[in-house]
């Protein structure tokens, strides 16, 4: 059994009042069962570093970037993200696009690595988003190929709502494949065209949503055969969450967790895996949904 590594920072969570739709600790909250439970041992903490402005403006626009980082966005602009600005808005912005690029190079040596965060799939080049500010899916894949550490990055946005942002951000790299699989109606950014969309109608349940993403990973790997997979593990999809409105269950999302890793562990291809949305208005109830790609990783690794 391998051992897994785990990119966490305390810095993650935000302080948020209950009524915001974003549970703000539910990051330590997920960090604390993994180390602390039954799956303990099989997970290896990995601190990291903060992105610089250069890194970042690879993915996003440099004066967005510097106006985040100087507190210059206009009310508008934030009211767009959702979030309020704070120092530690801004820590953990910086942060997590480097936690999910370090969890993709420690996929790449071990088969798999998990972050405890990330998925800001809705930030674009030139603004963000929906609590998104820097979009950690389409940093990482391009700092990857940028870098030459990888030639083909998949990215599968399992998240409910599709990943606008990335997609804007990595469209015209043949060397990035965007897969977003998520329902076909919510209130919210405006649909983008990526590699592949897959629409899933509401009330869409267990058994027709793993047949689709099972015969979407096939048709994936028919026209590209990446050397890693960033997997937005977003558990948004479960039938009570407060802003999907598909009806997966709890063992549906633990199959499809499983069923991605196992898939791409038979081939070889190394899996980094990210959280992406998940709400609700119970944070233990949500930490258990969020579990379900590290207990995958666990079992399948
Ligand atoms: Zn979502």
């Amino acid at each position: 059994m391998a051992v897994i590594p785990l990119i966490h920072s305390p810095i993650y969570d935000l302080n948020l009042p209950d009524t915001h739709k974003v549970s703000g600790r539910k990051f330590s909250a997920l960090y604390s069962e993994i180390t602390t439970g039954a799956m303990s041992t099989r997970f290896e903490p990995h601190s990291h570093w903060p992105a610089t402005v250069k890194d970042l403006t690879l993915s996003h626009d440099p004066d967005y970037v510097a106006r985040f980082q100087n507190n210059l966005m206009t009310r508008a602009e934030m009211n767009r993200i959702n979030l309020p600005w704070s120092v530690q808005l801004l820590e953990r912005s910086f942060l997590m696009p480097n936690g999910t690029l370090h969890c993709a190079k420690l996929a790449i040596e071990n088969k798999i690595a998990c972050h405890t965060a990330g998925g800001a799939h809705h930030a674009h080049h030139q603004f963000g988003y929906g609590f998104c500010v820097f979009n950690d899916l389409a940093f990482t894949a391009k700092q990857l190929t940028q870098q030459r550490i990888a030639d083909r990055v998949l990215i599968l946005d399992c998240d409910v709502h599709q990943g606008d942002g990335t997609i804007d951000i990595c469209q015209g790299h043949a060397d990035i494949f965007t897969c977003s699989l998520h329902g076909q109606r919510y209130v919210g950014p405006k649909r983008q065209s990526g590699s592949l969309d897959i629409e899933l109608p509401d009330g869409t349940e267990d058994k027709t949503y793993l047949d689709m993403l099972y015969k979407t990973l096939r048709t994936i790997m028919r026209d590209f055969v990446p050397n890693i997979v960033l997997y937005d593990a977003g558990v948004d999809v479960y039938f009570a969450d407060a802003l999907g409105k598909l009806n997966i269950s709890l063992d549906g999302i633990r199959y499809r967790d499983k069923l991605v890793l196992d898939f791409f562990r038979n081939k070889q291809i190394p899996v980094a895996t990210v959280i992406g949305g998940g709400y609700s208005k119970d944070p233990a109830e949500l930490v258990q949904r969020h579990l379900s790609v590290f207990q995958a990783a666990a079992d399948i690794y």
